[in-house]
């Protein structure tokens, strides 16, 4: 099957043409420059701005592939969950290829999206065990099927990425925080500053960011205090313990995970990451020890496809359309959309 994917739930603009397990192309147009002066992402601007690009940017996918829409089996459209605006300027896009083409339309959850990205790269068995960890999600999901999935922990506040983002303000370092943050943390000590490491102890796989950051403030002030200002090396230190911090966390709940999948899927060992933060080196090489001490499978797509991008849409189409799913004009944006509920959830339900 070869289908166009179509991406803007949060502030990337994506389009991608993918065939069964091959990226023909795939497109971002990202807007880090558009919402550099508020800080964080403005919902209205970057409706806007999707609305403006969505065009130009498909006609890119469609050229880099050398196909036309007559060559494509479906179109696949981010139907949630994420910024309203976004997501309805992408699925109003399909609607009207789909009603003017005639071509079969499908509306993919993002986060099915970025679950099922190591399905496209490594074609992995289900079922998986799935970190998935984002600006907006972090989540352990044993991945069953591409419309089923437990989810058996999580964050009970932030997600990483959002930790990373504010982190990155907090020093005055530039968004998105993820990079900066990690690029800093190269030259700086992560034992000079204590972080703490919230839920480390408690038992189950759920998980606390947002102590993290304000420790990281706490430790900014102090050190603000003391000599009027930020030198490069304090920026990289703070980076470091964050980084660290984080990195032990996940790590060990990991192993709990990792523990709970095993006395389900005995037979199974596969572990796979997704979503923005997975594109960490730090965290990668920490999962990755993790994995080879417990004789488990490690899949890590590459980073292109960690972050937003449209392949992780038009490649769960392609799975969502082998199994006879089809959506049609009625398809709706949902700005929340759970992973684990399989039947339409109501707006307002929990993430
Ligand atoms: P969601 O998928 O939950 O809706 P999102 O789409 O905004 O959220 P992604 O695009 O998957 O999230 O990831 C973006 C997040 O990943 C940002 O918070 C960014 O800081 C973080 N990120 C990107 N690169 C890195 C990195 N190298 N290290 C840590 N975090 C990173
Ligand atoms: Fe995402």
């Amino acid at each position: 099957l070869t289908i166009l994917g179509i991406e803007s739930s949060c502030d990337d603009t994506a389009a991608a043409v993918v065939r069964d397990n091959e990226v023909l192309s795939s497109v971002v147009y990202g807007q880090t420059d558009l919402h550099a002066d508020f800080g964080g992402v403005v919902p209205e601007i970057a409706a806007r701005a999707h609305a403006e690009k969505l065009d130009h940017c498909i006609e890119e996918a469609m050229q880099n592939a050398g196909l036309t829409l007559g060559d494509l089996d479906g179109i696949a459209v981010t139907a949630g969950p994420g910024l309203i605006g976004g997501v309805l300027s992408g699925v109003m896009c399909a609607k009207g290829i789909s009603a003017a083409t005639g071509l079969p339309l499908i509306g993919v959850n993002h986060l099915a999206g970025h679950a099922l990205t190591p399905r496209l790269t490594d074609q992995i068995p289900y079922p998986y065990l799935m970190l998935l960890v984002s600006g907006g999600h972090c989540q352990f999901l044993i991945v069953e099927a591409h419309d089923k999935y437990q989810r058996i922990g999580g964050t009970i506040d932030d997600a990483p990425g959002e930790a990373f983002d504010k982190t990155a303000r907090i020093l005055g370092l530039p968004q998105p925080g993820g990079p900066s943050v990690e690029q800093a943390a190269k030259s700086g000590d992560p034992k000079r500053f204590k972080m703490p490491r919230p839920l480390l102890n408690q038992p189950g796989c759920d998980m606390s960011f947002s102590g993290l950051k304000t420790a990281i403030l706490r430790a900014r002030d102090s050190v603000v205090a003391e000599k009027d200002g930020l030198t490069v090396q304090d920026q990289a230190d703070l980076c470091a313990g964050f980084q660290a911090a984080v990195t032990d966390v996940l790590t060990e709940k990991t192993r709990r995970a990792m523990q709970l999948y095993l006395d389900l899927n005995p037979a199974k060992r596969s572990f796979a990451i997704a979503g923005g933060v997975a594109a960490n080196g730090t965290i990668r090489d920490g999962l990755m020890q993790l994995c080879a001490e417990l004789e488990t499978d490690f899949v890590a797509p590459p980073l292109r496809l960690c972050t937003d991008n449209a392949a992780m849409i038009a490649y769960a189409g392609i799975e969502m359309m082998r199994a006879g799913h089809r959506d049609d004009l009625t398809l709706s944006a949902r700005p929340r959309w759970p992973l684990d509920q399989r039947a339409t959830p109501m707006l307002g339900s929990g993430k």
